[in-house]
């Protein structure tokens, strides 16, 4: 299968969740599958999707309802987390696209249901970490929260932190800030002797 350069697919997971260590017996399990394919071409942001996956060996707390508005019943009502993943290769062909997410998170815990569950990993090997892009983008001294990042681009933070289609939607517009920046400065790498001098 070729390589596509087409979309970037921003994914933000959401998952169960306590005020500390999960209780005995449970473990932290994706709930919501937010996604935000953006398209390179024109930087527009395609859709907002939420797949709510139903977890099989955690509840809702009330601090995850309170963090994310996921209610019990909401998950209740998702998808097995297997079919999830045929939904992310089948139509987003997560295999062959890059992806991107806020931080390292969303990607190890991907890896590591697929693991425990025996679920076929959804993705192909390239991840973009926009926390760690942003970051360097801005010379910061340390990587900083999404709604910082969004602070600090005068974007606005669009519906509800926390909820996965939210955070993807939010995300892929910084991203998208990022891509615009990269290729505002291509032509330079094409021309290196126009930039003899220029550059510190
Ligand atoms: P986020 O993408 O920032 O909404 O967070 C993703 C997931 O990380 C949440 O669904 C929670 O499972 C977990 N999480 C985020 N913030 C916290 C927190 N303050 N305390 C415990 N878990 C959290
Ligand atoms: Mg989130």
């Amino acid at each position: 299968m070729s390589k596509k350069l087409d979309q970037i697919l921003v994914i933000d997971l959401e998952a169960t969740c306590w005020e500390g260590k999960p209780p005995e017996g449970m473990r932290s399990e994706i709930i919501e599958i937010g996604l935000c394919p953006l398209e390179l071409h024109t930087g527009r942001r395609l859709e907002k999707r939420s797949l709510l996956v139903r977890p099989i060996a955690s509840t809702i707390s009330p601090f995850c309802t309170q963090l994310t508005t996921l209610t019990q019943a909401d998950v209740d009502a998702g998808i097995p987390f297997t079919m999830a993943c045929e939904i992310l290769r089948k139509e987003y062909l997560t295999r062959d696209r890059v992806w991107a997410s806020f931080g390292d998170y969303d990607r190890t815990m991907f890896q590591e249901q697929c693991k425990l569950t025996g679920v076929t990993y959804p993705f192909g090997p390239r991840h973009l970490n926009v926390k760690t892009l942003f970051a360097l983008s801005r010379g910061l001294p340390a990587e900083i929260g999404m709604a910082g990042a969004l602070e600090m681009l005068e974007l606005p933070l669009e519906g509800t932190h926390h909820r996965g289609h939210d955070d993807a939607w939010n995300i892929a517009g910084i991203l998208n800030h990022l891509i615009a920046g990269l290729r505002g400065r291509m032509p330079n790498l094409g021309t290196p002797n126009a930039q003899l001098g220029n550059d510190e």
